[in-house]
């Protein structure tokens, strides 16, 4: 990762680079400013209930990968200095460490299997996906009593 002072202005393509070159030099370290996390892929009404809920404090996608859901935060890392390198380079967590430009997202957007970005993309998924949801009411409603006239 970022190793050197290096510009803010569009960066060279990566097939660009000069041998040696290190390409985070150019970048605006774009893998510093977001962290995702695996999820429970969800199957009930209830799961998909609660992933709804974290894309409700925006900032945040539900994107699935390989058939695995992952929650992504878009948050700066506190040690991402204003010139866009490590303060902690040297004493970087693992998973920096075993992060490389190999297929980094320095020249593209992300892209997903699938993508939800906010609480009504997600409805409708689940509304495609699942069984229909039973009202709320229809259990209480099973359990009145028969009043004979
Ligand atoms: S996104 Fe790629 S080029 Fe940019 S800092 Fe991260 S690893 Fe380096
Ligand atoms: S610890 Fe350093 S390399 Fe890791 S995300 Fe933060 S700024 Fe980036």
């Amino acid at each position: 990762m970022k190793t050197r002072p290096h510009s803010k202005r569009p960066g060279p393509r990566r097939e660009e680079l000069a041998p040696g070159e290190c390409l985070c030099d150019h970048c605006t370290g774009r893998c510093c400013r977001y962290f995702s996390l695996p999820i429970d892929n969800p199957a009930t009404w209830n799961d998909y209930d609660s992933i709804r809920w974290y894309l409700a404090h925006g900032r945040t996608l539900i994107y699935v990968e390989k058939k695995q859901w992952y929650l992504l935060v878009m948050t700066r890392c506190t040690y991402l200095t204003d010139d866009d390198r490590c303060r902690i380079y040297l004493n970087r967590p693992k998973v920096c460490r075993e992060y490389t430009t190999d297929r980094c997202e320095y020249d593209g957007e992300w892209t997903f299997d699938k993508v939800f970005e906010t609480p009504e993309q997600l409805w409708e998924y689940a509304e495609a996906v699942l069984p229909p949801r039973r009202p709320k009411h229809a259990k209480q409603a099973f359990k009145l009593p028969i009043v004979s006239c």
